[in-house]
């Protein structure tokens, strides 16, 4: 295909520079005119008002990103399957360095547009690949995908979890399914940091795991045992999921845990994780309900903990959600500061990409300020490495955290 047998994709006057910065992403207003009728998922040519050619995308003609660009060379094959070959070869080429690693055996492969890989995402535990198809061109290319990863990294079950909200956006209905070899087993257990994880690929969260938070739990881990908080100590896991951060904490000395979330389902293989981790049970408290009254509640029964995390699930979908989310956000911390021992470490998190990291700042700062306390930062957090963000598309950066501690 060339840029004059493609359909074309042609700019408005003015807005070819963010193309040429290599911004992954055409929205619709940006766009004068397109021609040759491509269907969903269609590899198209776009060009500058001028009729020069700029970058190769797929077309999404329900999706306010009408355009995802996937090559700024005219003359590469864009569509080849080698060329996607080479593309999930060097993703894979960029993670051995976690193949190698025999503690852990859950991760991404494949980070998207930040592995040039615009709408796929997949993770990988154990011997199960789960994918997530998210763009109409991803969508359309389910095939050649799932024949290139089979091929690729021969996992025992290839299954998808294209099931997320988001789609609605591209105008797809989402599908879920086994796509290469068997079923996946009920529970598959990997390995993180030497920690043991049952993961539910089926019905869990995501593709089963929120492996954006790995490094985040070690560093958890790796900070109460630096403390040398030990068995008298306790943490509080708010939006705890499965226990990622209890199993990291208590593996490291903590001695007791309150898990906080409002997934029975979720908060039961937490249970199982700590039978996988040799940790009774017994140690931890599982409160199931929303974490805004349950804190209070807390807070009513003058609980206190040496440790805390807080993991909320997304706040803002869009800009027109910050300032909602940011109430929301400022509540928790201020819950969450008021139920801190002096001496306390409280790792907060958001992964609303709409809320930047100075603003999230600011809004613990105001939660500090309204509880009364005086908090340090001793640390900034981020997603973990395997989610990479190209440095093209600052978007794909979501997941912020920070680390404080109360002063005494
Ligand atoms: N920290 C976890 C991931 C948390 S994801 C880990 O490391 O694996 C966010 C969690 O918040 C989900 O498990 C979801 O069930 C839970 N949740 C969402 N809304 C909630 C609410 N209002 N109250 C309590 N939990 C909530």
């Amino acid at each position: 295909m060339t840029a004059h047998s493609a359909p074309q994709v042609r700019l408005r006057k003015g807005r070819d520079a963010a193309v040429q910065r290599r911004h992954p992403w055409i929205y619709s207003g940006g766009i004068a005119s397109v021609e040759g009728h491509p269907p969903a998922g269609a590899l198209v040519a776009v060009l500058s008002a001028g009729g020069d050619f700029l970058a190769w995308g797929h077309y999404s003609p329900e999706s306010q990103i009408r355009v995802r660009l996937v090559s700024w060379e005219e003359a590469e094959d864009v569509d080849a399957p080698e060329a996607w070959r080479m593309r999930l070869l060097r993703a894979l080429a960029l993670r051995r360095h976690l193949g190698r690693d025999s503690q852990t055996t859950a991760y991404r492969l494949v980070n998207a547009e930040s592995d040039g890989l615009p709408g796929l995402i997949v993770d990988r535990y154990d011997d199960v690949l789960v994918v997530q198809l998210l763009t109409a061109g991803a969508d359309a290319r389910r095939e050649l995908f799932a024949d290139l990863l089979g091929d690729l990294c021969r996992p025992r079950t290839l299954y998808e979890r294209s099931d997320v909200d988001i789609l609605e956006h591209e105008g797809l209905e989402g599908r879920t399914g086994g796509l290469r070899g068997e079923a996946p087993p009920p529970r598959v257990d990997v390995l993180e940091h030497g920690a043991r994880y049952g993961i539910d690929v089926v019905a869990g969260h995501k593709t089963g795991f929120y492996l954006d938070q790995r490094e985040n739990r070690r560093r958890f881990g790796q900070t109460v045992a630096y403390l040398g908080l030990g068995a008298e100590a306790q943490m509080l896991n708010v939006f705890a999921y499965t226990g990622g951060f209890t199993v990291a904490g208590l593996r490291h000395g903590l001695g007791r845990a309150v898990n906080v979330d409002s997934s029975a389902d979720a908060l039961r293989l937490g249970q199982e994780n700590l039978r996988l981790n040799d940790l009774d049970p017994a140690r931890v408290e599982d409160l199931v309900g929303d974490a805004f009254e349950v804190l209070r509640q807390l807070r009513r029964r003058e609980r206190s903990f040496d440790a805390i995390v807080l993991d909320p699930p997304k706040f803002a979908f869009t800009q027109r959600d910050v300032k909602r989310a940011a109430r929301g956000y400022k509540d928790i911390n201020m819950q969450a500061f008021h139920l801190l021992k002096p001496g306390g470490l409280l790792f907060t998190f958001s992964c609303s990409g709409a809320i930047s990291a100075d603003l999230f700042q600011k809004i613990v700062f105001g939660a500090a300020l309204d509880a009364g306390r005086d908090i340090q930062i001793v640390g900034h957090l981020s997603q973990s490495a395997d989610h990479p963000v190209i440095l093209t598309f600052p978007e794909a950066a979501y997941l912020k955290g920070l680390i404080c501690r109360a002063m005494p």
